[in-house]
């Protein structure tokens, strides 16, 4: 039995002592009262024991203990039986009194029985025999008295052996069922302690696999997080090479750039990706600016701010990226009032210097968590791409083009004129017009002033050569020592003689400066056009040259017009 059940049963107890204490007191009382041969003094000396008793027993049985009081029990009933029998040595007691007395001790062993530790074996048989010896002095003192007679001493044996009986009986009945029932909740206990045990194991175990799992899911987590960026960065890579390949295949640095954003738009799926790059950088004489958007408003942002962009980032002096705006945190007051959560700028640069900026922009949350390699690669690649293709264009326009003057040479007319020819020819009102100019006396110029005074006329000459050329979509070439031509496209004779007209004014008015020297120069020129001069556009340079020479031939210093040899075109 626990303990628990034990403490809780002595509530019970406590409520059935109280009812059998007053029951003895009744008895004594009536005893007592009835004058049942019961002295004053033994009257008082029970009802005093049973007042201590009750007291004793309030005391034990008060509530709140967390442990049954084996011992006071013990105390109890080896005390109590000591107590109720000294009554019957001292004096001769009622009959009644005495089956109370029997009674209370049978209760008491009750109890012990009920409520004690009957494990001790040896114990159990010692208070036994102490109980039957109190039991029979009790009654032989009772006997001794001589006041039982009659039918009564059969009583008195009877409740005796009864008594006697019962306690033996009790004592082994209980002994025997609590013992098969120890022995039953003995294996029980211990079986149930093994299935504990081996349930603590268990859980032990089963908090380990859980540990384990999560751990592996963790991992698992970890992993697939690792391979998505793993491929990630493997499909950022192979794009970057694609475009290395692209880059190396291409010279032409605005399809690079072109490409090179495209592909970060595609690969990063980003809002906006903006590139500018200032002028003179690729020979290029206006700024580049390319940007791919999806969205008007950023794209329309972003032509708006762009060059404010490129100087805040050129007057920072850094190579690192410039965040811009961070998740709608904007640092600068570039790009505001669209629907841009993260831009940020990265510097063109090659060497130390800072050529352009690349502007990423994009409406998502933590957009550039991952870092800004990517587009730190992307931008390198394209700028070593730039710098060999600039190399390139540079050795390209230094073989097309001529040393002193920097306009096209001979070499480049030869390559691209019979193309332009065939162009021309192709179209329905194809128009090709052509002037040949040879400054007039030039052989006077070195004579007179010296070679490097002559070179610079030359290349004053070339360059407006070159300025009414670019002006109306036209081709400059210096054809010979002094002499150029100036190849137009689509426009007519008439229309190309009033250019020419101003070309010629603007080189004869122009005063060609060298050291202090101040040269006046004056150009012959002769005017040809297909098909409206020369139906056949082969001849169309001879031509040119014939009426150029007719100018020389004829005073220098004018113009002539195939065909319209001693016209006064004026
Ligand atoms: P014309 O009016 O008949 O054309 O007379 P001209 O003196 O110009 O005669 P010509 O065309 O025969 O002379 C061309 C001269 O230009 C000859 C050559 O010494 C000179 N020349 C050719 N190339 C250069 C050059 O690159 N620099 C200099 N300084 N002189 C050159
Ligand atoms: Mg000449
Ligand atoms: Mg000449």
């Amino acid at each position: 039995m626990s303990d628990k059940f034990k403490l809780n049963f002595l509530n019970t107890l406590k409520k059935i002592n109280r009812a059998g204490y007053i029951l003895f007191l009744a008895t004594i009382l009536f005893v007592w009262g009835a004058g049942l041969k019961l002295s004053t003094a033994l009257a008082i000396y029970y009802l005093a024991i049973y007042v201590i008793m009750f007291a004793v027993d309030e005391l034990i049985l008060k509530k709140k203990r967390n442990k049954f009081p084996f011992l006071l029990f013990q105390i109890r009933l080896f005390a109590y039986t000591l107590l109720v029998c000294i009554g019957t040595i001292i004096g001769k007691i009622p009959i009644v009194l005495t089956i109370s007395l029997l009674c209370f001790i049978i209760v008491l062993l009750i109890e012990d029985l009920y409520l004690s530790d009957v494990f001790n074996t040896f114990f159990n048989y010692i208070k036994r025999i102490i109980i039957g010896v109190v039991v029979c002095i009790c009654f032989i003192f009772i006997q001794r008295g001589g006041e039982v007679e009659g039918a009564w001493i059969l009583l008195y044996f009877i409740v005796t052996i009864v008594v006697v009986s019962s306690i033996f009986l009790a004592y082994e009945l209980f002994y025997r069922a609590i013992l098969s029932l120890d022995d039953r909740y003995t294996k029980l206990y211990f079986k149930n302690a093994d299935m504990i045990e081996e349930n603590k194991k268990l859980i032990k175990f089963q908090e380990r696999v859980e540990k384990v799992n999560s751990e592996i899911n963790y991992q698992k987590i970890n992993l697939t997080k690792a391979i998505d960026d793993l491929a990630k960065i493997n499909e950022e890579s192979r794009s970057l090479i694609e475009v290395m390949k692209y880059f190396s295949a291409s010279f032409d640095v605005e399809k690079n750039a072109e490409v090179m954003v495209n592909n970060v738009v595609d690969i990063k799926k980003t809002g906006t990706v903006a590139l500018y790059m200032e002028k003179d950088v690729y020979m290029n004489d206006e700024p580049y600016l390319h940007i791919n958007s999806s969205n008007p408003v950023t794209e329309e942002l972003l032509k708006k701010d762009i060059l404010n962009i490129y100087n805040a980032i050129h007057r920072r002096e850094s190579f690192t990226p410039l965040v811009l705006c961070d998740n709608y945190d904007f640092k600068y007051p570039y790009l505001t009032g669209g629907n841009i959560c993260n831009a940020v700028a990265f510097p063109a640069y090659e060497n130390d210097r800072i050529y352009g900026v690349m502007v990423v922009t994009s409406s998502k949350y933590d957009f550039f968590e991952n870092g800004f390699s990517f587009y730190e690669s992307s931008i390198m690649d394209f700028t070593s791409a730039l710098i060999s293709d600039r190399l390139y264009l540079k050795t390209e326009d230094m073989a097309k083009k001529d040393g002193l003057t920097k306009i096209y040479n001979r070499i480049y007319f030869n390559q691209f004129y019979p193309e332009l020819k065939s162009e021309i020819e192709q179209e329905e009102n194809g128009i090709l017009t052509v002037a040949m100019l040879d400054i007039d006396h030039f052989k006077n110029v070195n004579d007179t002033y010296g070679h490097l005074a002559g070179d610079e006329a030359i290349k004053s000459v070339a360059r407006v050569d070159d300025k009414y050329a670019k002006l109306h979509n036209g081709t400059a070439v210096r054809f010979g020592g002094e002499e150029f031509l100036l190849i137009l496209r689509g426009k007519g004779l008439m229309e190309t003689y009033e250019i020419l007209k101003q070309m010629h004014e603007e080189i004869r008015t122009n005063i060609v400066e060298f050291e202090d020297l101040k040269i006046s120069i004056n150009t012959s020129m002769g005017l040809a056009s297909y098909p409206e001069t020369c139906s056949n556009i082969h001849e169309i340079v001879d031509r040119a040259d014939q009426a150029m020479y007719y100018s020389k031939e004829h005073g220098r210093g004018r113009i002539t017009i195939d065909g319209r040899e001693g016209e006064d075109v004026q």
